[in-house]
């Protein structure tokens, strides 16, 4: 099974071929992604209209490489999937236009991939893994822990009532004057850093429900800047390592909460697999490596490029609807706001 995967719902335009032979493993062919960060740089954050017109820019030359350096062409396509949201609605059209259009011209199948389900399920792409496993997805919009039961069946342990993990990252980079985008530079300025300097809040700490907030602690970052006035090097790297400790923090006792639920509500897990674009931080990583050692549960960690956005996740995402014969309409509308445990088939899909 091959499947063309389009990615366009932020500010990264991405598209992959991925297969998976019949009972084997998935195998990325290609995997091509185009960044916007140097349109958005001079804004500090992704602007909806520019970031349409990027993608409308490089879509059709990504397609053709991603084809191109998969050594396929188009007819050799089994189906074309791409991101229906949620995400910038202008993005995503541009996404899931590209992607119909393929798929009639092709008379192959298109599939619309919830984004969220694309990054729950990356972990079956890079390991053998069953359902059910507890997901925890921290992205640039998204924060949740996840109990993921299967392709299309997903249980919202607990979430955040603010701020997302990736979200937090970046204000904190651009109130403290790093450059865009943040999350990244917070976590190479964090290495420089003492995080015991300052002593900020690790919200919802100990709560049976394991939801986050990060706001506050967010909040007490500027307050901390503020105190200091003009920031030198170190304070810039204290006040970045510190930030760090509080999210590693905040992050391990959430998901022992998520555990304990996954636990009761569902069963034994699987795997613990985290999700989104914060996946990446190795600070963050290397806190879950040593709480899923100690929680006796084995972790599952996709690579840092296949964390952030990506069109492979959307192309393996196409794989597992596809391989359940779920197929969407062309009359598929875009969805900027897609809940992932909304997604109750036939609601929301063609087919059920
Ligand atoms: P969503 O998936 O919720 O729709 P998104 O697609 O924008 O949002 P991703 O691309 O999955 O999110 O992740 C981007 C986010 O990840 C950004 O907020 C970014 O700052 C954060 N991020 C990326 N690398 C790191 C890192 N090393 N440390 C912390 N945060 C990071
Ligand atoms: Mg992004
Ligand atoms: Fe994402």
């Amino acid at each position: 099974m091959l499947v063309l995967g389009i990615e366009t719902t932020c500010d990264e335009t991405a598209a992959a071929v991925v297969r998976r032979p019949p009972g084997g493993a998935g195998e990325i062919l290609s995997n091509e992604v185009m960044s916007q960060i140097a349109e958005h740089a001079a804004y500090g954050g992704v602007v909806p209209e520019i970031a349409a017109r990027a993608h409308i820019e490089v879509i059709d030359r990504l397609v053709q490489r991603a084809l191109d350096n998969a050594g396929l062409k188009l007819s050799a396509i089994d189906a074309v999937a791409a991101a229906g949201g949620p995400g910038l609605v202008g993005g995503v059209l541009v996404g899931l236009t590209t992607a119909k259009a393929l798929a009639l011209a092709s008379r192959k199948p298109f599939i619309a991939v919830n984004h969220l389900e694309a990054h729950a399920l990356t972990a079956r792409l890079t390991d053998e893994l069953e359902f059910p496993y507890l997901l925890l997805l921290v992205s640039g919009g998204h924060t949740q822990l996840v109990a993921v039961k299967g392709v299309g069946d997903y249980l919202r342990l607990g979430s955040t009532v603010d701020d997302a993990v990736g979200e937090a990252f970046d204000k904190v980079a651009k109130m403290l004057g790093l450059p865009y985008p943040g999350g990244p530079q917070v976590e190479i300025a964090a290495l420089k850093g003492d995080p015991t300097r300052f002593d900020l809040p690790r919200p919802m700490l100990g709560r049976a429900k394991p939801d986050f907030s990060l706001s506050g602690l967010k909040t007490a970052v500027r307050i901390e800047a503020e105190r200091l006035g003009a920031l030198n090097q170190t304070d810039v790297a204290d006040l970045c390592a510190s930030f760090q400790a509080a999210v590693v923090d905040t992050i391990i006792d959430r998901s022992r909460a998520g555990l304990r639920l996954f636990r009761e509500t569902v069963g034994q897990s699987n795997a613990m697999v985290v999700a989104g674009g914060a996946g990446a931080n190795s600070a963050i990583r290397r806190a879950l490596m040593r709480f899923c050692g100690e929680s006796g549960l084995r972790l599952v960690l996709p690579p840092p490029h296949l964390c952030t956005d990506n069109g492979a996740m959307i192309a393996w995402a196409g794989i597992e609807r596809l391989s359940l014969g779920l197929t969407d309409d062309l009359t598929f509308a875009a969805k900027p706001r897609w809940p992932l445990d909304s997604n109750s088939e036939a609601a929301h899909h063609g087919k059920a």
